[in-house]
């Protein structure tokens, strides 16, 4: 079976880097290029960095993170139980924020979108959010060995990959590309 972990943090500033580094080291068998590892570490801070400072604006709720390594490419779900997004399309604008007052510069989601191959998210006002990403890393997709390093695990049934997940709630899927000179 392919590697996977799970990651569950309150949503304490203090724990943006834990997640983006613990993430790291998890894909680090992947091999990825140095670019493309800081790729994965910036959609993530930016992604649990939203579920701090938005989805749980105030008291600390849970962040949970899931990662899958499958054929070179990481699958990651960063999922959050908070406020919601009442208008999803409209988030994903670049330079919209709802948070002007704290000097955000709107431009999150579309780093994380320019950052990695696939990118997606569904949110539910009143219960949450879950931003789905997948990153292919060149040399991991196109080495024999790299199925091997993805193999692991302690060997359970459930497939925590982070393209299948079955939710009612509704998904804005995100064009895919890069923005040049995101952030
Ligand atoms: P920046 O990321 O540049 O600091 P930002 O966080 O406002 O600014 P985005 O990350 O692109 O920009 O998010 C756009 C908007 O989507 C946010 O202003 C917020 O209204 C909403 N949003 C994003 N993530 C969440 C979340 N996890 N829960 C609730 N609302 C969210
Ligand atoms: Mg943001």
């Amino acid at each position: 079976m392919n590697n996977r972990m799970t990651l569950e943090l309150p949503s304490l500033s203090e724990n943006g880097p834990f997640a983006r580094d613990t993430v790291a080291a998890f894909c680090a068998r992947l091999d990825p290029s140095l670019d493309e590892l800081s790729d994965v570490k910036t959609a993530v801070s930016e992604a649990v960095t939203n579920c701090i400072v938005h989805a749980y604006p105030n008291a600390p709720g849970t962040v949970r993170i899931e990662c899958a390594a499958e054929r070179g490419a990481l699958h990651i779900r960063i999922i959050d139980y908070g406020r919601g997004i009442a208008d999803v399309a409209r988030a994903l604008e670049p330079f919209y924020t709802t948070l002007e007052s704290e000097e955000r510069s709107g431009m999150g989601f579309t780093i994380m979108q320019a950052f990695m191959t696939d990118f997606s998210v569904r949110s539910e006002e009143g219960k949450g959010t879950t931003v789905c990403m997948r990153k292919v890393f060149a040399r991991g997709a196109a080495s024999p060995a790299a199925e091997s390093a993805a193999e692991g695990g302690a060997g359970e049934k459930r497939d925590a990959g982070a393209t299948d997940a079955a939710s009612s709630s509704p998904q804005t899927e995100a064009p895919r590309g890069k923005v040049a000179d995101a952030r």
